[in-house]
């Protein structure tokens, strides 16, 4: 069902009065994880400042080690909602587990499906079964073959509203946090109707490449691009270095609207 053969025209997700995969790129900006209402409100605020209609930040955080910070759970979701409700934002946020999705739904306008879950098929099943828009990660080793039959596995529950996000898969090299696949954004959007995001944080994990690799992603083609805002990266809970600062993020910014406009 979301192959192109079955529906020629692109598919367009409203959220928020933001229409996802029609013209301009969206953006996906905020935090790792939501860590207090004075960091995310922060970070709300330097979003709706720009114009931009969507904050992401980790409640449930799936982290490598059990002895890392986990996330604030449906606190931080609360929080959440709260500083983007006060700057007009929709939140994107990220549930692990079925039992997490029915309390979080009250909190979260998109259900962000992470890469370690993107073959958990009873939450794939779950988002499937709900009617919100879901924001699909593809695996950490994932091919696109399976990439898109996880995203079947939503669709095949009755919901369409589906947004695909590449994120960097494991490959030999060192030099970036995993290699961002490029060719897949144009790959997805031949092969399905549905908006194609690039993750530029966690596929180079490189604060320095954020923005060449958010200009080749609007390049190839794609919908959207979700980076990491934090006010101060250097004490965050997580990904403290990959975060953008606030003044990077207006830096960025400006420079990713600029190269659009010359485009
Ligand atoms: C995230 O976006 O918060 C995240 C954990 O990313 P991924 O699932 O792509 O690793
Ligand atoms: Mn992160």
């Amino acid at each position: 069902l979301v192959s192109r053969k079955k529906k020629k025209e692109d598919t367009v997700i409203d959220v928020n009065g933001e229409k996802i995969g029609q013209d301009v790129p969206t953006f996906i900006f905020g935090p790792c994880a939501v860590e207090s209402y004075e960091q995310v409100s922060q970070v709300a605020q330097s979003i709706a400042a720009k114009g931009q209609k969507l904050i992401r930040g980790g409640a449930y955080k799936p982290r490598t080690s059990p002895y890392d910070f986990q996330g604030l759970g449906l606190e931080g979701l609360k929080i959440l909602s709260r500083a983007a409700k006060e700057n007009g934002l929709a939140v994107v946020s990220e549930i692990i587990t079925p039992g997490h999705l029915e309390e979080a739904l009250d909190y979260v306008d998109v259900i962000q499906i992470g890469a370690r879950n993107m073959q958990n098929f009873e939450l794939l099943k779950a988002a499937g079964s709900v009617r919100k828009p879901v924001l699909l990660k593809r695996g950490l080793a994932a091919t696109i073959d399976e990439f898109i039959n996880a995203a079947e596995y939503i669709i095949s529950q009755g919901n369409d509203q589906i947004m695909l996000c590449e994120r960097g898969i494991r490959t030999y090299e060192r030099a970036t946090r995993n290699t961002l696949d490029i060719s897949a954004v144009p790959i997805l959007k031949q092969e399905t109707h549905l908006p194609v995001f690039v993750d530029v944080t966690h596929s180079t994990g490189r604060r320095d490449l954020l923005l060449p690799t958010a200009k080749a992603a609007i390049a190839v083609g794609a919908d959207g691009v979700m980076a990491e805002v934090h006010p101060d990266p250097a004490v965050a809970l997580s990904d403290a270095q990959q975060q953008m600062d606030l003044d990077q993020f207006d830096e960025f910014y400006g420079e990713l609207q600029k190269f659009m406009k010359s485009h």
